[in-house]
């Protein structure tokens, strides 16, 4: 996890690295104005709207997973409440693999939609542009689509079944690292 070969120095790669202390909205990727939104790393709508859904999300489940509204600049977070139910500060943008929701701590189709859905947030982060993919619910970044079982093996299938905080800026680098110039 921790092995980083060559970690690209270009201009763009920099700007990049500069644009993680003044991230774009992990949700939609636009550039953040706002103190708070900055600190937070999403708009105020789209707070809002991630919040929504994660209560639709638990009425129709109580058991589906829950979002914890703590930035991503203080790491990946990753916990568990009793047996089933995940709780993460990712915002859960697509539903790909697993619609009963998140999981981590092994390699099935939890884990890979968390994957996928950590990836998407960090590119939009970046305020990355690029072709899309259609999910089973939803779209994602095409590049996000390519990266997500590479991530899931690297960070998601690894992750200690009663949970952890993934360090953000091994996140950042994995990323930048496989992100084209
Ligand atoms: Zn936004």
């Amino acid at each position: 996890m921790s092995q980083l070969p060559g970690v690209t120095q270009s201009p763009k790669h920099a700007r990049r690295r500069e644009n993680g202390l003044r991230p774009c909205c992990c949700v939609c990727g636009r550039p953040l104005t706002a103190p708070e939104s900055i600190e937070r790393g999403m708009g105020d709508s789209c707070a809002e709207k991630v919040q929504e859904a994660g209560h639709k999300r638990q009425q129709m489940d109580p058991e589906a997973d829950v979002f914890l509204p703590i930035p991503f600049g203080k790491g990946i977070v990753l916990k568990r409440e009793g047996q089933w139910i995940i709780k993460t500060n990712v915002p859960h943008l697509v539903v790909h693999h697993s619609p009963t929701g998140f999981e981590f701590g092994y390699a099935g189709s939890g884990p890979s939609d968390l994957a996928l859905n950590i990836v998407e947030a960090m590119l939009n982060r970046f305020g990355y542009h690029g072709d899309r993919t259609s999910c089973f619910e939803g779209s994602c970044f095409s590049l996000a689509y390519r990266l997500h079982q590479p991530f899931k093996v690297a960070f998601i299938a690894s992750a200690p079944r009663e949970g952890s905080v993934i360090a953000y800026p091994v996140v950042e680098a994995w990323m930048l690292q496989r992100m084209p110039e």
